[in-house]
């Protein structure tokens, strides 16, 4: 039995499929309020995969609660104190200090996603919590008292499933009842994570390695190319957004050619073309960027089954949003599930929905705003307000605690559902011509 704080057994069974950022954090979530998880994941193999990713404030804050785990990630993380952002052509226009930030709780905290993914995994594990690896979940099904899934032919039951099995989710037929299937963005990024030793010995590239951690961008129409580096400068990664017409289909990430990076950057700065000709060609991706209208809903009809994280909402990075949102997600469901009990599991999915639902699709829009801002930047505009150009950093987004916002709105939240669950019965009933109209409750707008 581990030592980690967690509250009384609530007696509710939780299945969870899916162990990416969001079925994690949700697993993690419901063992501290003393749900009991089982968390399936297809890989066999969990490996430190992929590059860099960031946490702002609101998902690094949920971080700080779990025990010993910002410690752990610390040396693993960015320490740059800015980002320096240029024209394409290279000319520095201004710094984005992440001080100026102050008024923001938390740190956001950026690191190799792989490397940050392994120590959540290793805390669910520490914390005893069930998580099977190797086990794909092929089909999902519900009750009036339960719901469940099979996982390699094999049924697993609980009081409800938790679907966060990413932007392919399977779980999305058996919520919204029909396929669902995600659309090309029309943007791609190219991506790299590499040793920057080979940048250290370049003259071109030098400053941007030997003195420590740095962030910086270059800017242009339709384009824009990040790069940092990490570990006191030690790691690199680099990451273009620019447009592309593929037609997406079962896969979206390619092996990227750097010819094709250096053609989409024609008259660039020589420092951002150089960091693209000094890449190992293995560690170089071509990841097309799939997004998805706004589901109906994430819960199914019984509300036995609830969709999280990118199974119900996907993310452009440019939103630096979609690990965070799903943290979240992972915290709400938690809460709900503490405050409705064993007895009404149905309607904690419902009050999930309802106050996760307009947040996060705010947030979602903040992707395409911030691409906007920057690919279609009046550059005139910009010179004589170099600071419009700064990513924003709104305090509704990034200074958020899902949990405390969970427990403030739960119960006005719950309430409101239920008399909306009694206007229904009242009208099934009147239909059936077993009440009055004058019996009926006032609807309410939930
Ligand atoms: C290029 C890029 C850069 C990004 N950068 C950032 C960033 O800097 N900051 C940020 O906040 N967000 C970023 N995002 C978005 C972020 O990565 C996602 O929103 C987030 O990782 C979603 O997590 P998830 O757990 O919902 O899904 P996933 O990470 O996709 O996890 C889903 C898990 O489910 C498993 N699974 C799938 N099917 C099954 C099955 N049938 N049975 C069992 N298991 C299954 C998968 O193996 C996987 O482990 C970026 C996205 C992209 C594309």
């Amino acid at each position: 039995m581990s030592t980690f704080a967690r509250l009384p057994p609530s007696g509710i069974k939780v299945v969870i499929v899916g162990a990416g950022f969001a079925g994690l954090c949700a697993a993690i979530e419901c063992d501290r309020k003393g749900h009991s998880v089982i968390l399936l994941e297809k890989v066999k193999d969990v490996k430190p995969l992929g590059d860099l990713i960031t946490f702002d404030s609101n998902g690094s804050h949920v971080f700080g609660q779990w025990e010993n785990v910002l410690e752990t990630l610390d040396p693993l993380l960015y320490k740059s104190p800015g980002i320096d952002y240029h024209d394409w052509k290279g000319q520095f226009v201004t710094r984005q200090n992440w001080d100026a930030d102050r008024q923001i709780r938390t740190r956001s905290i950026s690191g190799h996603r792989g490397e940050i993914h392994l120590v959540i995994l290793q805390h669910a594990l520490d914390r005893g919590i069930d998580v099977r690896l190797g086990q794909k979940v092929t089909d999902y099904f519900e009750t009036d008292e339960g719901a469940g899934v099979v996982s390699n032919g094999e049924k697993i039951m609980g009081d409800c499933v938790i679907a966060a099995e990413g932007v392919k989710s399977p779980g999305r037929k058996a919520v919204l009842g029909y396929e669902d299937l995600p659309k090309a963005s029309g943007y791609a990024v190219y991506r790299a994570w590499f040793d920057s030793e080979v940048l250290a010995n370049n003259p071109l590239t030098k400053h941007l390695v030997v003195n420590g951690d740095t962030h910086t961008g270059w800017l242009g129409h339709d384009v824009h190319f990040l790069a940092t580096s990490l570990k006191n400068g030690k790691d690199f990664s680099w990451a273009m957004t620019h447009k592309d017409a593929a037609n997406i289909d079962e896969d979206w990430q390619f092996p990227g050619k750097k010819e094709d990076v250096l053609k989409e950057l024609e008259g660039w700065s020589p420092v951002a073309r150089e960091l693209v000709k000094c890449t190992p060609d293995r560690n170089l991706v071509d990841y097309k960027l799939v997004f998805r209208d706004p589901l109906p809903t994430f819960v199914s009809s019984k509300a036995r089954i609830l969709l999280i994280g990118d199974a119900a909402h996907p993310f452009l990075p440019t939103s630096v949003q979609g690990a965070s949102q799903a943290m979240e997600d992972g915290v709400t469901i938690a809460v709900c599930l503490e405050k409705s009990g064993k007895d009404n599991v149905a309607q904690a999915l419902r009050a999930h929905e309802a106050i996760r639902y307009d947040r996060v699709h705010r947030a979602q829009m903040t992707g395409v705003t911030t691409r906007e801002q920057w690919h279609k930047a009046d550059w005139d505009a910009i010179w004589k307000d170099p600071q419009s150009l700064h990513f924003k950093r709104e305090a509704w987004l990034l200074d958020f605690d899902p949990e405390v916002h969970a427990y403030e709105v739960f119960d006005a939240t719950f309430a409101k559902l239920n008399q909306a669950s009694a206007v229904e019965k009242k009208q099934e009933a009147f239909s059936n011509g077993a009440a009055t109209l004058s019996a009926l409750p006032k609807a309410v707008d939930v």
